[in-house]
Order: structure tokens, then C-alpha cells, then sequence
């Protein structure tokens, strides 16, 4: 390709609306263009990337015995109301209607959709497991569409879903990705960590996320050192090592089980929120250094989050006037009763965290207490333990002391259990020819963010650095003087000759200066610079420069194919 002929409208100045990094040199060195707010075209070099980034994503995934499939954006609300995500997924979800008036959504993901398809098509055990997966555009109306690539509101998406017969068939599953991720990220050439993100079981795997470690990223990670130990968890999941609080023996005034109408037992909970609510009665108090009180439910963390959507809505509308409430940053929902103030607690900022309601939960199941104060009634030990893990914390794992980072989720991966495949009637045979519901997991990594989190963990003052597994092209050739024949001359024909040796290269023949076309090169990041000029064309040695050290060499001109190889 040459470099006159290229689409790639570079920018001198940064654009006043770029925060961070990737969005800034993206955008200056010609790779994406917005068209709304997160939402954006990728020019020729940005797809030369994507492209990239998805097939190595796609060999790891047939790797693991995937299938692409391709599914529909276009979503039927019918589906999601089969599954109850239509009424509580919230604002994010971008909504429309046909000419019928009928309900329809862009897919921010597609559990509903996959696990009707395979309801209907799988019966017998013998038919599973099955991993289906596609790699599509994505809809998600974020609240705060940002950072140019990495927080959009069209984005480009992997996502896979499992369906085995047993749990024991989802931990394979679950395995198999986790292996995949780690290649996938490899294979891109980028510094990350897989971490813990199970607001629940603490050391539990039911979940992890893939951060890629840059200053920049919007959660927190703590790590322990000790590389054999292996812990990583998001802090914001990562809540405390402790499971639970530990109601005091003696207390001034006895707790007593509050039995007020909207809580419920254990077995209506159940019922009603269709999850184990044994597995979701592990609430916590604590206190923190102001003084506010929260209290935490843990348990699946989906159903948690999707009541919680609904939830901060009206919270954020109660509590536009509470003055300590800076942001929301999450709830928690008492487990008793339906949503309701009155079994709700906030948790807002790190700091600042607030009670809505003095009727508090339980540390113990099938109770409810009245009148708590956590200071009084449980041990200072408690209230101590359940702050979030910081740096210097003692690991979970093995007691060294953790460290932070800062990373940017580029992927996900989730045991789901029977969460859809309950709800959504997804069952098939077992060798008894019992009816048995599937056991599902789904696992998204974002192609577009990882193309972003490339460049924020990859750039210098100058530009881009990509890795050289997903940059757009490897090789720029520069002719130092357009006007000198025999440079050009030259420079045509190493060109010409990378290019018949399957090298993916372009000629900067433009009539600029040389500065600028060096320049240039740097921002776009290509990993390898071969300047043609005078000494090239005298003595016959090219001079390669590598983008990411900076350094050059010298290479006889024969010998260039075999050396950028
Ligand atoms: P976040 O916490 O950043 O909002 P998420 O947890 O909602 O992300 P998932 O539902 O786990 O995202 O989706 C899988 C992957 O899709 C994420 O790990 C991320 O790489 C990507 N992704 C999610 N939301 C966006 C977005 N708005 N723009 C770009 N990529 C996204
Ligand atoms: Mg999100
Ligand atoms: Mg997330
Ligand atoms: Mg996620």
C-alpha cells in the first residue's frame, strides 16, 4: 500500500475531547472517527487491526472446540421477557419498535437468543457440550459513553456461551477459556492479569476478568507478589477476606428476629428471586471511618446486579439531596421482600456509604434484626475486616502483602449454571432419559477495547508502539528526498519486494518532508521503519529503525527481506 493512496487522515492536534491516551492517538494518527457519542468508524488501519485481533481470538476459540455462529443484533423483546432481563436491564439497553408497534432490542448480549436456539435444537446428552460463538457489534446505552474505544456504546464484542449437561462438564468449559484468554492476550502481545471478580465466594472461581494493566484503566486490582501464590481480585469485588460478620455474644440490648411484614424466609426469598437465597444470605455490616453504615448482600451476582439496576434508579432519584452521597457506585439489596427502601442499603463512594433504612439484615439465616448498630453489636474484628482490600492487606491466599494496579477489563468469563437455561426451558435427555436442565457459561472478551487497551499499555510523547501480532502493517518504507530518483528508485523497489515476500508494508511516497513523514510513522506505530536516503543508495545498506527501542541498523540491501521477516 502506498501511503499517497492510504485513508489515513492524520491530525496534528489532539482533540480537545480525548481524556485518555488511546482515544487521543486513535484519533490523531487516522485510525477512528466519531460518529456519535461512542460510537465510531474504524478507517482502514483500525480494521487492519481489529481483523487481527479477532482472528487470533478466533483460532484460540476453535482452538477450544468453538463454533462461529452469527447472530442476530436484532433482538425480540419476547425473548427477554421469557427471561425477565427485559423489565429489569435498564436504561443500557437501547429499545425500539418495528412498524408494528412490536418491542425489539439491540442485543447488548445474547444469552436469550443463544439459549432459545439451542433449547431447540439439542435434546440429548449426547448432542453436548456445545461452545457457540460470534463476534459482533454490541449495543450497550452507557450511562457515560467515554474514553473514546474503551467505553462505547456500539463496540465490537466476542462472546461465547457453553451448554454442558453437569457442573462438573462447566468447570471443563470454564477451563478451556480461561486457557484461550490467556493465549488471546498473549498472542496481542499485552501485560495482563486475570483477577477474581466474585463479589461472592471469596477465593471462589466463579468468575474472572482479564486486565490489562495500564494506569489509565478504570478498576482497581490488588495482586500478591508471590507469583506461586497467584492472587488477583478487582477490588471492587474484592471485598474482604471475611465471610460475614460475626454477631456479639452479649449485647446491651439483645438482637431480636424482626419479623415485620415485606421480610420473608429463606424459602420465599428463594421463590422470589429465583436463585438459592441461602447463597445470597451473607450480609455484612460495617461502619466505615465516617461513620455511614452499609450493609452487604454477596451471592449471585447477577441477579444482584440486575435488582440493583432498578434499585439505584430510584435511589439516585431519593437521594439526589443526601449531600455525603457523592457517586453511586453499587447497592445492595436486603434479600427480603421486594424492592423496596425499606430493605435497601447503599453503597456508594469507597468512602461514603450510607444506610437508608435502620432495620438491617442478618448474619445468620432465617434472621432479620432490628435496631443494629454495627459498632455496638458487632466486634470491632468485624467492622475492621470488611472494608475493601488495599494494598499492603495480608493476601487471602497466603499472607504476603498485596500489591495494586490499575487495569482496563478487556474480557470476562462467567459460570452462569442454570441461571437462562431454567428460566428459559433449555433442557435435554440424560442416558436415563431424564429431563435434565443445561449448565451454561459465557465468556466475552471486547475486541474494539483490547484494540484501545493495545495502545494505552503501547505508546510513547511520539505515538503508537504496536505489538507487532496485531499491528496494522509491520514495515514502513521512508524515501528521505521524494525529488531524489534514485532514492525513490530504491525505495519502490525494497518496497515491491517485501510486498511479493508477503510483508505487509507501505511506501511513504508522498511529496513531503522527511520530518513529517518520520513523524507520522511513529504516530501510526509501525514496528518497523526502513529509511531509504543517500547513504542507502551509495552504499547499499538500508537503515531499520524499531519503533518500540528506538534503536537502528544498519542491513545490506540484499538481505532486508530475510532480515524484517
Ligand atoms: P464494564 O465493567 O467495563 O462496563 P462489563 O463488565 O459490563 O464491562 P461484559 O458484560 O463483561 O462487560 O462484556 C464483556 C467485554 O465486553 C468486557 O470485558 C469489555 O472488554 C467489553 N465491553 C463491555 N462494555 C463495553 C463498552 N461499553 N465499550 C467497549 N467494550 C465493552
Ligand atoms: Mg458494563
Ligand atoms: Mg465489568
Ligand atoms: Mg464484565
Amino acid at each position: 500500500m502506498r501511503v499517497s493512496q492510504l485513508f489515513l487522515p492524520t491530525l496534528r492536534e489532539v482533540p480537545a475531547e480525548a481524556e485518555v491516551v488511546s482515544h487521543q492517538l486513535l484519533l490523531r494518527a487516522g485510525f477512528i472517527r466519531k460518529a456519535a457519542a461512542g460510537v465510531y468508524t474504524f478507517l482502514p488501519l483500525a480494521w487492519r487491526v481489529i481483523k487481527k485481533i479477532e482472528q487470533i481470538i478466533r483460532e484460540e476459540m476453535d482452538r477450544q472446540g468453538g463454533q462461529e455462529i452469527m447472530m442476530p443484533i436484532i433482538q425480540p423483546a419476547e425473548l427477554w421477557q421469557e427471561s425477565g432481563r427485559w423489565d429489569v436491564y435498564g436504561p443500557e439497553l437501547f429499545r425500539l419498535k418495528d412498524r408494528h408497534g412490536r418491542d425489539f432490542c439491540l442485543g447488548p448480549t445474547h444469552e436469550e437468543i443463544v439459549t432459545a436456539l439451542v433449547r431447540q435444537e439439542v435434546n440429548s446428552y449426547r448432542q453436548l457440550p456445545q461452545l457457540l460463538y460470534q463476534i459482533q457489534n454490541k449495543y450497550r446505552d452507557e450511562r457515560r459513553p467515554r474514553f473514546g474505544l474503551l467505553r462505547g456504546r456500539e463496540f465490537i464484542m466476542k462472546d461465547l456461551y457453553s451448554f454442558d449437561r453437569d457442573e462438573a462438564g462447566l468447570e471443563i468449559s470454564y477451563q478451556k477459556m480461561y486457557e484461550a484468554y490467556t493465549r488471546v492476550f498473549t498472542r496481542c502481545g499485552l501485560k495482563f492479569r486475570p483477577v477474581e471478580a466474585d463479589s461472592g465466594a471469596i477465593g471462589g472461581n466463579d468468575t474472572h476478568e482479564f486486565m490489562v494493566l495500564a494506569d489509565s484503566g478504570e478498576a482497581l486490582v490488588v495482586f500478591c507478589p508471590d507469583e506461586s501464590c497467584g492472587y488477583a481480585a478487582n477490588v471492587e469485588r474484592a471485598i474482604s477476606p471475611v465471610q460475614g460478620g460475626v454477631a456479639r455474644e452479649e449485647t446491651p440490648q439483645p438482637l431480636k428476629t424482626m419479623d415485620t411484614p415485606g421480610m420473608h424466609t429463606v424459602e420465599q426469598v428463594t421463590g422470589y428471586l429465583g436463585v438459592d437465597a441461602r447463597r445470597l444470605i451473607k450480609t455484612i455490616l460495617y461502619q466505615t471511618e465516617k461513620g455511614v453504615v452499609a450493609a452487604l448482600v454477596r451471592g449471585d451476582r447477577e441477579v444482584n446486579e440486575v435488582k440493583l439496576q432498578k434499585v439505584l434508579d430510584v435511589l439516585r432519584l431519593e437521594l439526589a439531596n443526601a449531600a455525603t452521597v457523592k457517586r453511586i457506585t453499587g447497592a445492595a439489596v436486603g434479600y427480603a421482600g421486594p424492592v423496596g427502601l425499606q430493605d435497601v442499603w447503599l453503597v456508594a463512594d469507597e468512602e461514603v456509604m450510607l444506610l437508608v433504612n435502620a432495620v438491617t439484615g442478618a448474619n445468620r439465616d432465617d434472621a432479620h434484626l432490628a435496631n443494629v448498630n454495627p459498632g455496638r453489636d458487632f466486634t470491632p474484628q468485624v467492622v475492621a475486616d470488611i472494608r475493601k482490600v488495599r494494598a499492603g492487606d495480608p493476601c487471602p491466599k497466603c499472607g504476603a502483602p498485596l500489591k495494586e494496579t490499575r487495569g482496563i477489563e478487556v474480557g470476562q468469563i462467567f459460570k452462569l449454571g442454570d441461571k437462562y437455561s431454567r428460566v428459559l426451558g433449555a433442557t435435554y435427555l440424560d442416558e436415563h432419559g431424564q429431563s435434565r436442565t443445561m449448565i451454561m457459561g459465557c465468556y466475552g472478551i471486547g475486541v474494539t477495547r483490547t484494540m484501545a487497551a493495545a495502545v494505552e499499555q503501547n505508546h510513547d510523547e511520539n505515538g503508537i508502539i504496536w505489538p507487532v501480532s496485531i499491528a496494522p502493517f509491520h514495515v514502513v518504507v521512508v524515501p528521505v528526498n521524494h525529488r531524489d530518483e534514485q532514492q525513490m528508485g530504491l525505495a519502490e523497489e525494497v518496497y515491491r519486494e517485501l510486498e511479493a515476500n508477503g510483508i505487509e508494508v507501505v511506501l511513504d511516497d508522498r511529496p513531503e518532508r522527511v520530518g513529517v513523514k518520520f513523524k507520522d510513522a511513529d504516530l501510526v506505530g509501525y514496528p518497523m521503519r526502513i529509511t531509504v536516503g543517500n547513504q542507502a543508495v551509495q552504499t547499499g545498506e538500508l537503515e531499520v529503525r524499531y519503533r518500540a527501542s528506538g534503536e537502528t541498523r544498519l542491513v545490506p540491501r540484499e538481505r532486508i527481506t530475510g532480515h524484517v521477516r
